[in-house]
């Protein structure tokens, strides 16, 4: 799947008109925006279907996984209130394009993923890219002990509920972004850690994602 890296004006013009679309759908957040203008989303598609790659729509990834909606990524980065620095947990890897935004905004990423294909595709296409972060292969639905605590985590796939251990591997001041519901449709959840035993939560839009699939998840 490592094809040429070609990002030249076709390219590059889609990625503006998405932009303008995002910002049109409500995504304010210039620094988002900036690293949605700078990811080539395309490079995460297979060469036959690169005009679909700056459609503001999810799309198959193999292994009945998908590339987030770029919408949906716009929405949950914005959340997050990234800030240079930020160490970051990402559950759900899937193609890696939401583990590029995050990078471009200047966190430093952590990301794991439980099916094997996708896990071996994104260690190598990320690198390929010029992106780097640190892999993990497993269920994340009981986060990264080792490596907590997180001054964010962000869930791209949906649970059934919060698991209260994530919540343990935020830092005081961390957010937790993730989207809780059925296999249906999810709300998109925000929980910050206001002190070492408070936390709040914000009830945000409906979503639909594919299920998070773990010990604390489906
Ligand atoms: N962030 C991804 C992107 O930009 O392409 C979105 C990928 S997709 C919507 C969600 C991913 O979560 C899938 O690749 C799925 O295999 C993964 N996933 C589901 N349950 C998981 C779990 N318990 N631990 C890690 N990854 C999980």
């Amino acid at each position: 799947m490592a094809h040429k890296l070609i990002d030249n004006y076709r390219e590059r013009g889609a990625r503006k008109k998405l932009v303008e679309k995002l910002k049109d759908k409500g995504i304010s957040d210039e620094k988002v925006l900036k690293a949605i203008g700078k990811v080539p989303r395309h490079y995460f598609f297979d060469e036959t279907f690169w005009e679909q790659a700056y459609k503001d729509i999810a799309f198959p990834i193999g292994n009945g996984q998908t590339i987030s909606q770029p919408y949906t990524v716009a929405y949950q980065t914005e959340l997050l209130h990234i800030r240079k620095g930020d160490k970051v947990l990402e559950i759900g890897t899937g193609s890696g394009y939401q583990t590029c935004i995050l990078l471009e905004l200047g966190a430093k990423v952590f990301t794991i993923e439980r099916q094997e294909n996708l896990y071996n595709r994104t260690i190598q296409v990320l690198p390929h890219m010029g992106y780097k972060a640190e892999f993990f292969f497993g269920d994340g639905s009981k986060g990264i002990d080792e490596h907590a605590p997180y001054d964010k985590i962000i869930v791209t796939a949906g649970a059934p509920l919060v698991p209260q251990i994530l919540l343990k591997q935020l830092t005081v001041g961390g957010i937790l972004v993730i989207p809780v519901g059925d296999e249906k449709s999810q709300k998109m959840i925000t929980v910050l850690r206001v002190s070492e035993n408070d936390y709040e939560k914000i009830v945000l839009d409906t979503f639909r994602f594919v299920p998070l699939v773990g010990e604390q998840a489906w």
